[in-house]
């Protein structure tokens, strides 16, 4: 069981407390089917998990790109200023 590594790679945010730590039953294929939340006990199956967190991480990726083009927007200023 390599749960552990999983969860390393793929941060994966519980929808209702905001946890990261899940545990996971295999199904009879070895693929993750349901997991549980460790903090508040919740089950999701492997794809409400996903899907949750997809809309999480496309949220953040608008954000840093925001900040990345205001980043960049700042540094171009700056070389035309000397
Ligand atoms: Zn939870």
């Amino acid at each position: 069981m390599d749960a552990e590594k999983y969860n390393r790679d793929v941060v994966l945010v519980c929808p209702t407390c905001g946890g990261t730590q899940f545990e996971y039953d295999k199904g009879v294929d070895e693929t993750i089917e349901l997991v549980k939340c460790a903090s508040c006990n919740r089950e999701l199956t492997k794809d409400e998990l996903i899907r949750e967190n997809s809309e999480n991480i496309s949220e953040h990726v608008k954000e840093i790109g925001g900040e990345i083009m205001k980043d960049a927007a700042e540094t171009l200023k700056n070389i035309f200023k000397r």
